[in-house]
Order: structure tokens, then sequence, then C-alpha cells
């Protein structure tokens, strides 16, 4: 039994598969995170024509086929975002915020609010529209979305403020004022100017932060994301030798 669909999807990566074939890991709007089989990727270069780049915003035409993976059969481009892969600065945010959705989501669980998250910051990004802030108000959003939402005030473990000398400890929720942390024994201190900033940016001010804030901002993030995870983002290092945060 197979079944025909058609969605639209952001293309979060894609592997090599024999010798002509090719497995394309989909974000797709209705059904979430999926990977499909596309027969002849590599051989006919006009069946897809460039569809298939990592961030490329497609119509997809889908087969669901009862225990294997999915069939795609065609690919329409909605959107290439050529333009952003003309510097590397915005290649490395590219590949950081594709790998991020692809880590934080789980097959066919539709997150239909992350996916227009995705495609409208791919969007500033292409137009160049995206300052060095929003990397980190897309990221607080899709953790959020995702169920991971990092505290950064007051105190994730007794609400209480949490002071002049924070703690953050991923695997108590984030940040915990320095008696909780002290009980439990855990995290490592963080400037309280930056988990104020970070807090507000959860809040949804959209303020621009100085660059060393965002630098310490980005490593409690890159922490708190490879805790959950079980490991870092690959592509953590290549922003850092791109010098992006
Ligand atoms: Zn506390």
């Amino acid at each position: 039994m197979s079944l025909a669909i058609v969605d639209e999807a952001l293309v979060l990566s894609t592997i090599d598969y024999g010798e002509a074939d090719r497995i394309v890991t989909l974000f797709t709007r209705g059904r979430g995170r999926l990977s499909a089989f596309a027969a002849g990727a590599r051989k006919s270069k006009r069946r897809f024509a460039g569809a298939l780049e990592a961030g490329t915003h497609l119509r997809a035409q889908l087969v669901e086929r009862r225990g294997e993976v999915f069939r795609l059969d065609g690919a329409d481009i909605v959107q290439s975002f050529h333009r952003l892969r003309d510097d590397l600065p915005r290649i490395a945010r590219l590949m950081y915020c594709l790998e991020l959705i692809r880590e934080l989501t789980r097959d066919q669980e539709p997150h239909t609010q992350l996916f227009d998250g995705l495609r409208d910051y791919l969007q500033k990004l292409d137009a160049k529209e995206a300052g060095p802030t929003s990397l980190l108000l897309f990221e607080l959003d899709a953790l959020a979305q995702a169920g991971f939402m990092p505290s950064f005030a007051p105190c994730a473990l007794c609400g209480e403020p949490t002071g002049e000398r924070p703690r953050f400890d991923p695997s108590h929720g984030g940040v915990l004022c320095l008696p909780c942390s002290t009980r439990v024994a855990g995290g490592f201190p963080v400037s309280a100017q930056v988990v104020e900033a970070l807090s507000r940016l959860q809040a949804g001010e959209r303020t621009p932060l100085p660059a060393e804030t965002r630098a310490r901002a980005r490593e409690l993030l890159n922490v708190f994301i490879a805790h959950h995870l079980g490991r870092k983002l690959n592509s953590v290092d290549f922003m850092e030798q791109v010098g992006t945060d």
C-alpha cells in the first residue's frame, strides 16, 4: 500500500546512496522531519534540477510506503535561497540551523510553527536582513517549540531571582541561584549580564546584543544543546572557523 502526498519541505541534509541515488532528509510542513529516497537524483540532473541543495524550500511530491522510507517522486523549487550561499558566515549559519532542526525533531512529528520559523529565518538570511542577534532568537524559539526551553530567569529550581552569582546547569534546566547550585552540586559560573540578555531575548525583546555578550550567550546555548542531544553539533566548529555567531 502506498499513499501519494504533496507537502512543502525544507531540505535538511542529503546523503548519496549507491551509484545514482540519494537519501534526502526533509523537514516538511505537515509531517515534520522525514527521510525520502530520491531515485536517480545523482544521475539525472533534470529530474530534481538543483532542488536537493541543503536549505532549499520545495513543494515535494512524496509517496509513503508502508515499512519503508518515503519515495521522493518530484520536487518543485519554491525558493532556492541561492544568495545566502555567497559568503561563508551565512553558509555557516544555514548549516547550523538546519542541523539544529534535524537534531531537535523526530520523524513524522509535525511542527508547523517551527517550519514557518525556519523558512522565515532562511528568507531573512537570504535577503541579508538577519542581524547578528537573529540566530540566537531563532534558536531560543526552536528550542522552546521542540520542548527543550532553557530557563534563564528566575532560578530553574526555586523560582527566586538568580542574583549576582548565577550558575548554569543544563541538567537542572538552566540557570540556578547560588544556594540551589550548591545544594545540587552542579553547574558552572556565568555572567549575570549574559543571563539577563538571554532572558530578555527569550521574552521576545528584539534588541541587538553586543558581540561579546553574543559570544558568551552562544557558548551557553552550545553547552545546553550538547547536553540535551548528547553531542556537540558538527556545524558549531564551522561557525567558529568562519568567525560567526
Ligand atoms: Zn534557586
